[in-house]
């Protein structure tokens, strides 16, 4: 183990094997904190390709997007994307039922306890609508409207809009090598044939290209998807298995022709074996079929898939297959695994790229001076297991807390035996409709709200101190949060007019 403190002394090589989202994500931070003291190369095959999907996002993206000095409109422009402020589930508790999980927050917290306890007392009571119509983004989305949050106007619902973007995958990694290549990253264009090591280490020490080429690192990401030619081929790390809670196992994916309105919403729609996805871009829709094989087949999954779509398909699908879990370690030796070469969850809450973001994120806090330090490898692995099993449970939670009846799937996903992390959240949750959020877990208490509610669990009661103030008093103060919402969002502007105000993409056909 190296317990060398910092001399200042930095490794001089990068070599980032993959150019699909993840390399390229990672080559456009890396380029920009490292400022040239690193040496970053990028290994891509445009034989192989990219897997083509992950096209909706969750706020945290912005963060991303900061960091890189992006400007917001040219990035919408160029991915021809579109504004996302929640994501819709249809017929995910029962058959018939709908909900939103909506970004940002509910109510103003005025008094002791969260807002969402005064609202149960008084929903419980029969004295208050949907939770949804106390959150500004929910109410917007449903009615097709987008803003950012005005800078000039304070203590107002508008300033919590929080949002992220749909876009075009292809595009993204496009866009994000441009800014890559300008800050001094070198692509490299050819198929890795053999990844060499050092023999006395096992750490990876070059990677040979089939034209003979050879790139030499000191630190490798390998950002090579599902194949994981460097943490997987290479250094056998490992991978666990979650399959028996997220049985999900294929998805099929096909492009079609947008329809009116705009929505600035994923929408995520529950079939007898799975889910389809609808991802609304400037130019097109995207859409799934995530699903169980051992259930449906293939066919039948494709013809449930192109039965319902927005409009017209605009390719012919492709089928991808994965395996749900998380590699046993996202780094080990020299090596980081980013993206899909790290582990995958289905993209039912949108969390694959929001992981990439992390794992750049965690490696820069965790970035190596000359040396390898064990004690931060072995940091970086724990969080990463963290935040993995985290969303995991969230997963799971919108698969567990079903009630329909008319396929053995939908029986079989509530009959399971969940991980301990998430019964105890749903214990917790059951009796006084309390959510307790766990260090830096990524989705907040509203997220949990949203889909526990959303799916129908109703606690048994509420939060004890709730009582301290007066029924009418909170009466008063629901109504007057649902009005000044409902006001708020008839300012904002349609979604599509703001996109063809503010960053259109020539020829997409968004007008307003
Ligand atoms: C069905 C599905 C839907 C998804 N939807 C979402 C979503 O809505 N939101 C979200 O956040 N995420 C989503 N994701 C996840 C998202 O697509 C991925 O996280 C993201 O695209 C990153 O992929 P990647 O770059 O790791 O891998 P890939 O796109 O597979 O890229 C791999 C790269 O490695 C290169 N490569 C591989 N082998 C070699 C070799 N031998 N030599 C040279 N180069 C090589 C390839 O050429 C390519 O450039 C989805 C994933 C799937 C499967």
């Amino acid at each position: 183990m190296d317990t060398t403190p910092n001399t200042g002394a930095l490794i001089r090589r990068i070599v980032i094997a993959g150019g699909g989202t993840a390399g390229w994500m990672t080559a456009a931070a890396l380029s920009k904190v490292l400022r040239g003291r690193v040496a970053v190369t990028l290994v891509e095959s445009e034989e192989i390709g990219t897997v083509g999907v992950g096209e909706a996002t969750i706020p945290m993206i912005q963060l991303f997007n900061r960091v890189l000095e992006l400007d917001e409109d040219e990035f919408v422009r160029e991915t021809r994307g579109s504004f996302k402020l929640g994501i819709e589930f249809v017929d995910w508790g029962r058959l018939g039922s709908r909900y939103m999980h909506a970004f940002g927050r509910f109510g103003q917290d005025l008094w002791t306890v969260p807002f969402h306890q005064y609202w149960l007392k008084m929903h419980q009571a029969g004295r208050a609508p949907d939770l949804g119509e106390y959150a500004i983004t929910r109410v917007a989305a449903y009615r097709n409207r987008f803003m950012r949050p005005p800078t000039d106007v304070r203590n107002s619902p508008l300033n919590d809009i929080a949002y992220a973007f749909h876009f075009d995958a292809g595009l993204y990694a496009g866009y994000l090598r441009r800014h890559a290549e300008g800050r001094g990253v070198r692509r490299v264009e050819g198929r890795i044939r053999e990844v060499v090591q050092d023999g006395a280490s096992g750490h990876v020490a070059a990677l040979v290209l089939e034209d003979g080429q050879r790139l030499d690192g000191d630190l490798f990401v390998d950002c090579t998807g599902f194949r994981g030619l460097l943490i997987e081929q290479t250094l056998k790390t490992g991978y666990e298995d979650w399959t028996h809670w997220l049985p999900c196992d294929r998805a099929i994916a096909v492009p079609c022709a947008s329809a009116s309105p705009l929505t600035p919403y994923t929408r995520s729609t529950a079939h007898t074996a799975g889910w389809q996805w609808r991802i609304p871009l400037q130019h097109r829709t995207g859409n799934g079929h995530v699903f169980c094989s051992r259930h449906i087949s293939e066919d039948e999954a494709t013809a449930v898939l192109l039965r319902n779509l927005d409009g017209e398909a605009l390719a012919e699908p492709r089928t991808l297959r994965f395996t749900t879990g998380m590699r046993r370690l996202g780094w080990n030796r020299n090596v980081v695994a980013v993206g899909l070469a790290s582990g995958f969850m289905e993209p039912l809450e949108s969390t694959s790229i929001h992981l990439i973001q992390t794992a750049i994120a965690r490696l820069i806090d965790f970035f190596p001076s000359g040396r390898f330090s064990q004690q931060d490898i072995d940091e970086y692995n724990r969080l990463t297991r963290f935040e993995y099993e985290r969303i995991r449970d969230f997963i799971i939670l919108h698969y567990h807390l079903n009630q329909r009846t008319d396929s053995p799937f939908w029986v079989a996903c509530r009959e399971m035996a969940v991980p301990e992390t998430l019964q105890a959240k749903l214990r917790l949750f059951r009796t006084h409709g309390r959510i307790v959020r766990e260090n830096n877990e990524l989705f907040a208490e509203v997220a949990w709200l949203q889909v526990m509610l959303g799916q129908n669990l109703e606690p048994e009661g509420y939060h004890p101190l709730v009582d301290s103030i007066g029924e009418a008093e909170i009466a008063e103060y629901l109504s007057g949060v649902h009005a000044l919402i409902a006001r708020c969002a008839d300012v904002m502007p349609d979604h599509a007019a703001f996109i063809a105000r503010h960053c259109a993409a020539p020829g997409a056909g968004v007008a307003a």
